[in-house]
């Protein structure tokens, strides 16, 4: 008997999952941009996409990949990964189905309306990706959800490539993880499960499977990430067994292209390694820099194992021998093949180290981006095709470049690392709060309810311009200073005129929160083009924290104390704390992160001692991203909440008890961090709350939450004004949950994204309902 299916070339021995798609010089952000400004049209935008997937393509077969055996794989998006599969296989929320084309299908309009909203069409949700900062947009499905093919898109891309010489492999949010990712419609009923739905979707999936088969695919992607998570509504068992049936389903058609499913950013749940390792598909590409190589099991005899053994997550070069015993340990397994891959996808790094002209030539010799482990992988492919000794010498090259490493100058720093050792436990506690609150009372003289914003002003075309040219060198650094002490100024006179109790100087200084910081601390190197996707159009371009952390000199200290002293209300200190520096940073892998998040820790406390030597009694050290690093296997979580808490405390509790010390949090998701935010045991913490309140409110108050607290009264993303009705009913149920003279009123994070004429009119509104509350209580 001859199998039905058409014949495939096997799996290649070496594949990236995915590749960067914003281009090195980000031309897909402004391309998308201009499209949206109205400035191109879609035909344009098509051109430039269809460009930058054929420099992909050429770039790819240059390193090493292969034209035409499917190792290159097709992961251009224009927006978002998850978001094409849903619109591929049609679930477009109900309100943007006027928005779709005449024969149903969704194109290109549909696809940024449903991204970004229009009038009062709200877009579709925002969240991080597993525990990355790359954000996806959360599809919205309901019983009335109709799945159907919507976009010929991934088959057009193929058979673009076909047309170039290319076999390429698309890559497709898999049916599993795009519906547990997905959530319930507006429309559906009270308790509905959109992976309910999955019976619906896969003839969807099926279709097409058919389609990318005629179109050219020899093999197709399906990334199915859910299925190594602990931390989504669904069970890992109700995981692998939605994986069962859906794989089953797949397998089973004829007219299909080969398939590979993935599970990168941990290991397989136990349960969805048998489920894949069973069902009928050809490859499983496990990732093996966050989890272990699996136990043997039934049905892997006719497949071919990828074992991602280089980090698609952080900027090293890493241990090439150690991905090379891995793989080697893979081949044990009982696989029929095994290939070498990225551990996920490489949208989470930079393009190119070569790219970086300005960066040490000593770590850059340390660092793989995109293009280097692409490199990676093509070697430790030739070297599963012509066995270790054709691979020795850059096995050798890479162990000695980690030799470099660690013994290079910065990399270990004595004087920090005498400093940690010698830590004790009362480096960590600030004491008693009720001691706490009695002397901050007398040292501030703060109202009830106290009023404050959470730091940062509007940052203006005017004040990006003046960075800039500073970053130039065409602005003199001392003129750079005046413009910037103006601008302090002007910040301290508009929020005495708004009448607020709590002042900041405005952060007009600070390019981003955490690479401010990692410019002016030792150990850290920031980058030019390290641009890495954050979502839709947005890329962040994160600092490298490669050596032992050191703070060469005060860093906010001058501009704090210059802005204290222009008035006589308290000013608020500002710093970034350890847990964000670390997560919105590549941080360095050769040692636990509790160690790293310590040193910036040090680095902070002594900030803030210079602090309160520069007279300043108020001090705010951010946190937005303490959830974010939360580990995606619940076993994994209290040591992580013990060092991320820990650090924490350890910046802060060197301050005097009269300093009051705040934080700040950028979510609402109190559930499973409620008790570290606790443990953080600053004296006031603000949070975001205006899109969620009732809940916050009761989680709080539930949880026995007693220190002071600031639930945001308005949403910051939205340049709408909200009345002072709207924040004093807010209020008033605030007040009625909360101990009152524990409430702090602010908005719900940063105005650097605002404009001045909606800030000041909706700061003026919130003092003018604080004010009410407080005749009123
Ligand atoms: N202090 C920062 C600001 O106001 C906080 C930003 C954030 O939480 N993401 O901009
Ligand atoms: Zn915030």
């Amino acid at each position: 008997m001859t199998d039905p299916r058409p014949r495939t070339s096997p799996f290649p021995k070496g594949t990236i999952l995915g590749y960067p798609r914003i281009g090195r010089r980000r031309e897909l952000k402004r391309a998308v941009e201009a499209h949206w400004a109205g400035t191109i049209d879609a035909a344009e935008l098509e051109q430039i996409a269809a460009r930058l997937r054929r420099d992909t393509r050429e770039r790819l077969a240059a390193l090493g990949l292969g034209r035409d055996d499917s190792s290159i794989p097709e992961s251009f998006s224009f927006y978002d990964q998850v978001h094409d599969a849903a619109v591929t296989v049609g679930a477009l929320p109900e309100r943007f189905a006027a928005r779709r084309d005449p024969d149903g299908g969704i194109g290109l309009g549909a696809y940024f309306t449903a991204a970004r909203g229009e009038g009062e069409d709200a877009p579709l949700e925002m969240t991080k990706w597993f525990d990355t900062n790359y954000h996806y947009l959360v599809p919205e499905i309901g019983p009335e959800t109709v799945f159907a093919p919507s976009s010929d898109r991934f088959a057009a891309q193929v058979a673009e490539a076909k047309a170039d010489g290319y076999t390429v492999r698309p890559v497709i949010v898999g049916p599993v993880t795009l519906l547990a990712l997905a959530k319930a419609s507006d429309a559906a009923p009270a308790g509905f499960d959109p992976l309910g739905r999955l019976d619906d979707l896969l003839p969807v999936y099926a279709e097409l499977l058919a389609s990318l088969r005629a179109a050219g695919a020899e093999w197709v992607q399906l990334d199915e990430p859910a299925l190594v998570s602990e931390s989504l509504p669904a069970a890992p068992a109700a995981l692998a067994d939605a994986a069962a049936r859906a794989y089953a389903a797949l397998g089973a058609a004829t007219d299909r292209p080969a398939l590979l499913v993935t599970a990168g950013y941990a290991q397989l749940s136990p349960e969805a390694w048998r489920a894949l390792a069973a069902a009928p598909i050809e490859a499983i590409a496990l990732d093996l820099t966050r989890g272990a190589v699996p136990e043997t099991v039934e049905g892997l005899a006719d497949k071919t194992l990828v074992g991602g053994v280089v980090d698609g997550r952080n900027v090293w070069r890493g241990d090439l021998e150690a991905a090379w015993a891995g793989l080697e340990q893979l081949r044990g397994v009982g696989a029929a093949d095994v290939a070498a891959g990225t551990s996920t996808s490489l949208q989470h790094v930079p393009h190119d180290v070569d790219d970086e002209a300005a960066l040490d030539p000593r770590l850059a010799s340390w660092l793989a981006f995109a293009d280097q482990k692409v490199g990676q992988v093509v070697i430790l492919a030739a070297g599963l095709v012509d066995g270790r000794a054709a691979i020795a010498e850059a096995l050798a090259e890479a162990s000695a470049a980690l030799d470099d490493r660690r013994g290079a100058p910065g990399v270990r720093d004595g004087a920090v690392r005498e400093r940690a050792a010698a830590l004790e436990a009362g480096a960590f506690e600030r004491g008693d709060y009720g001691a706490r609150v009695a002397a901050q009372d007398a040292a501030l003289g703060l109202p009830l309810l106290p009023t404050t914003t959470i730091g940062s002003f509007p940052q203006t075309g005017e004040i990006r311009r003046a960075r800039a040219r500073h970053g130039r060198g065409e602005l003199h650094a001392d003129e750079y200073e005046r413009f910037l002490r103006d601008e302090i100024a002007r910040v301290v006179t508009l929020q005495e005129e708004v009448g607020l109790d709590v002042l900041v100087h405005g952060e007009a200084e600070r390019n981003d929160m955490v690479q401010y910081f990692a410019e002016h601390l030792d150990g850290f190197a920031v980058t030019e083009n390290g641009w890495v996707q954050s979502y839709g159009s947005r890329a962040t371009r994160p600092s490298i924290l490669w050596g032992d952390v050191a703070r060469p000199a005060p860093i906010t200290v001058a501009w704090s104390e210059f802005a204290q002293s222009l008035t006589g209300k308290p000013m608020k200190g500002m710093l970034t704390g350890p847990v964000t520096i670390l997560a919105w940073s590549f941080v360095r892998d050769d040692q636990p992160l509790g160690d790293t998040a310590n040193q910036v820790a040090l680095a902070l406390r002594d900030e803030i001692a210079d602090l309160e030597d520069a007279g300043i009694r108020v001090i705010q050290v951010d946190e937005p991203a303490l959830r974010e690093l939360l580990p995606l296997k619940s076993a994994d979580q209290p040591a992580y909440l013990e060092w991320s808490v820990g650090s924490f405390r350890l910046a802060t509790a060197g301050a005097d008890a009269a300093t009051q010390v705040h934080t700040h949090l950028c979510y609402s998701e109190f559930d499973v961090v409620i008790d570290a935010i606790a443990a953080l045991d600053a004296d006031v913490t603000s949070i975001e709350a205006a899109r969620s309140r009732g809940e916050v409110i009761g989680d709080i108050a539930e949880s026995g939450f007693a220190a002071g607290i600031g639930p945001g009264v308005y949403d910051i993303h939205s340049p709408r004004v909200p009345s002072v009705d709207e924040i004093a009913e807010l209020l008033d149920r605030t007040v009625a949950e909360l101990p009152l003279r524990r409430v702090w009123v602010n908005p719900d994070c940063g105005l650097k994204t605002r404009g001045y004429d909606e800030t000041v009119a909706s700061l003026q509104n919130l003092v003018a309902a604080t004010r009410q509350i407080r005749e009123r209580v």
